[in-house]
């Protein structure tokens, strides 16, 4: 688990920031719900055969006795709050949500075990094209962000009567071939099957290159929705290419699923992962509610992203000031500068005008107000725009009245 220091706070922050901006030009309604759940909220809602909660849970007993779980994920808290609190009959939901996120998984880069996740997901809209928008408000807010070499990988996992056909046949293949399975997937042969598609062990993954393939197994009902979605994306000029081995394991996904890759994160390549899970409101509890979402990890962004491309905040004010009576008068400038909207940065170090204005000009801020001895006496303020803010050539220094706030605060606005 990380700490975040200041300077990395402020990148994440400028991330933050255009984020919300995206989801907000997009419709999207902020939810926030509890870091901690009922431990069974996530077993019915991820699924015991998965590796989350299978072994990356971090599960303990409160003092009531109730098994509890920091969320390993945003999706299932999402569904449970919304049948709660009865919005889910109120028509279709646009909701997003961020923060941190629990898995006991062996730490690496782009994978922690505190980490952040960004979600969207879509409920009561249940068509291709509200796959394509939900996919869309990903890719946009990516390329917002300034990221390149991004694939989109998009699949379909049919409906549920689709995989039943096809589990029943990867059944029979896997079995042959079950000496020759990793241990993880030999568990989940009967369990999970669909999941085995989805493992990191190098051999099984060979091996599965000939497995049967879902594609064969889809009714053309599923495959018109498939061809659909892929016009949808074609003329939104979304590239994306096809991969059969893309599954989201669990019985409720359906038809869509999809990741965003990077070639830049080496084994942690998947920056996005969503898909359709129309089973899953039904599976906790509540009506029967069409529903598409993803997720984007935030540390795994972030590792992607130039310093470049981040609007830093900038100061408008840094306050050089030094001498008895001037830094009592600084401070209580920089108190009305404050209560004006302006952001002043007051220096405190007492050191010398040289070592301040050094100071003055690494700080991002746009002027320089001085107040120095000769200053507090004559009841004036000194400004000057810093050099590496400047657009004028001229960095004539201007002196104001201490007694005239409102002009000096109309000229640090400048
Ligand atoms: P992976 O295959 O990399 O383990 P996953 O399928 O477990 O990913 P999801 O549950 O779909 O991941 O989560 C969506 C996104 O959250 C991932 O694409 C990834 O960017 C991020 N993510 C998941 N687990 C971690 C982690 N332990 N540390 C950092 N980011 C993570
Ligand atoms: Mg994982």
């Amino acid at each position: 688990m990380n700490d975040l220091l200041p300077d990395q706070v402020k990148n994440w922050q400028a991330v933050e920031k255009l984020v919300r901006e995206n989801f907000s030009r997009a419709g999207l309604n902020e939810i926030r719900t509890p870091l901690l759940e009922a431990t069974d909220l996530f077993s019915r809602g991820i699924g015991e055969s998965t590796d989350v909660v299978g072994k990356e849970m971090y599960t303990f007993t409160d003092r009531g006795d109730r098994s509890c779980t920091l969320r390993p994920e945003g999706t299932a808290s999402v569904v449970r709050a919304l049948i709660q609190h009865g919005l889910l009959t109120q028509g279709s939901q646009r909701i997003w949500y961020s923060g941190p996120m629990f898995r006991y998984e062996r730490p690496q880069a782009g994978r922690q075990r505190q980490f952040h996740q960004i979600g969207a997901e879509f409920f009561g809209l249940a068509s291709e094209r509200d796959d394509a928008e939900i996919i869309s408000i990903a890719w946009d807010l990516l390329k917002d962000l300034g990221l390149q070499g991004l694939n989109l990988e998009i699949n379909t996992l049919g409906t549920f009567d689709d995989r039943k056909r096809y589990r029943d046949l990867l059944i029979s293949w896997l079995e042959k071939r079950f000496d020759l399975l990793d241990n993880d997937s030999q568990n989940r042969i009967h369990k999970n099957p669909l999941r085995i598609l989805d493992t990191k062990d190098p051999n099984t993954r060979k091996l599965l290159e000939e497995a049967p393939c879902l594609n064969e197994s889809l009714s053309d009902e599923t495959k018109i929705r498939f061809l659909s979605l892929q016009k949808i994306l074609e003329g939104l000029k979304i590239p994306f290419s096809l991969n059969n081995q893309l599954v989201r394991g669990l019985d409720y996904y359906c038809h869509t699923a999809f990741e965003i890759k990077t070639e830049k994160l080496g084994a942690q390549a998947t920056v996005c992962g969503g898909g359709r899970y129309d089973g899953l409101v039904q599976q906790l509890g509540g009506p029967s509610v069409a529903s598409v979402g993803w997720a984007i990890g935030m540390e795994r962004l972030m590792m992607l992203l130039d310093d470049r491309h981040l609007p830093q905040f900038d100061f408008d004010v840094y306050c050089v000031n030094r001498g008895v009576d001037a830094e009592v008068e600084a401070l209580s400038l920089t108190r009305e500068l404050r209560a004006a909207n302006l952001s002043v940065e007051l220096d405190s170090s007492g050191a010398s005008f040289a070592k301040q204005f050094k100071r003055a000009n690494r700080s991002n801020a746009r002027w320089a107000v001085v107040i120095g001895d000769e200053e507090f006496n004559s009841r004036e303020v000194r400004i000057k725009r810093l050099i590496s803010n400047s657009k004028d050539e001229h960095n004539h220094e201007i002196i104001i009245k201490r007694s005239e706030i409102q002009k000096l605060i109309d000229t640090l606005r400048s």
